[in-house]
């Protein structure tokens, strides 16, 4: 099979077995009807939704890496306020190491969503576990799934808004969970013999360029091989900066919208918000660097 420049690929997509609303043969599905070369299921703390694509069987026009997207606690000198998250490439999914950390992950999780529903309580808004287990099943429930309910019961217009006003971070019902050293997620995922990744830099929110450089070298060191240069709230400059950070410390570059189904809206696999778009050679470039 030949791929043409103009071939676009999408690395980040959350399925159903975390927070994403299409269940992995909706994703190869609609990757297929959308044309894109490549794909990744990268799931929060879990790798279910990548095991179930397998299990499927990947339709032969596209190709599929196994992934996963693991939640970070920064570090002690990079204090950042925002998301930090690491994505893992090409992972084996039945490394045992890597299971045993997800269920921890899986765990904690699990732990800190009655902490938030209590909080809502207390805020006056009628919510429960039973009524949030009912709507989600087994995926790995998290504070999407509550703003979803909050939406539904007609306490919030939308999911942002549930987000701004009650469970974003420094918001009443906000509840910090465990989280792993960004040293062990990327020991874990090169334990199983995958490609760590730094997702979104920018939402870690960093006051600039080169404060994401200092931590990129840090993270370097730790065994990172892979910048997500292209992600739809990368501005065209910070991309660019992200592509020469990568090209200078010999990392690899990888792209995708973090497609979250209907709990993003906006968000379009493959094309973000319209325009977006990743080339395929990136693909082929981490291939080759296995
Ligand atoms: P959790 O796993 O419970 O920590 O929730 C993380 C998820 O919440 C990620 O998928 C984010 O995309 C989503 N998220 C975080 N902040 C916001 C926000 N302000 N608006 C909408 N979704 C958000
Ligand atoms: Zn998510
Ligand atoms: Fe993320
Ligand atoms: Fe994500």
């Amino acid at each position: 099979m030949e791929y043409k420049n103009n071939v676009g690929i999408d690395l980040h997509i959350h399925s159903n077995a975390s927070d994403g609303t299409l269940s992995p043969s909706e994703i190869l599905a609609l990757a297929q009807n959308l044309n894109l070369a490549a794909i990744a299921i990268t799931d929060h703390d879990t790798v279910n939704g990548s095991k179930e694509a397998l299990s499927i069987g990947i339709p032969p026009s596209l190709k599929f890496l196994t992934g996963v997207e693991i939640s970070a606690s920064p570090l002690p000198s990079f204090p950042y306020s925002g998301s930090f998250h690491i994505l893992g490439y090409h992972i084996k999914i039945d490394d045992p190491l890597l299971n045993k950390t997800l269920a921890i992950l899986q765990e904690a999780r699990k732990n800190r969503n009655p902490g938030i529903i209590d909080r809502l309580n207390s805020l006056g808004i009628d919510l429960s576990m039973s009524e949030l287990l009912s709507e989600v099943g087994d995926a790995q429930l998290g504070r999407p799934h509550i703003a979803r309910l909050m939406v539904k019961k007609g306490y919030v217009e939308s999911i942002s808004e549930a987000f701004d006003k009650y469970l974003g971070k420094g918001r009443p019902a906000y509840l910090d969970k465990y989280r792993i050293d960004c040293s062990r997620a990327i020991e874990v995922i090169l334990g199983a013999e995958g490609i760590p990744v730094i997702a979104h830099p920018f939402l870690l929110n960093p006051r600039d360029v080169a404060e994401i450089e200092d931590l990129i070298i840090i993270l370097k060191k730790m065994g990172l091989r892979g910048i997500e240069v292209y992600y739809p709230e990368h501005s065209p400059y910070i991309i660019s900066q992200l592509a020469d950070m990568a090209n200078r410390h010999e990392l690899l570059m990888t792209g995708g919208t973090d497609f979250h189904g209907s709990l993003k809206p906006e968000i379009k696999m493959g094309s973000g918000e319209g325009d977006f778009f990743v080339p395929y050679i990136l693909y082929e470039r981490l291939m080759e660097s296995l």
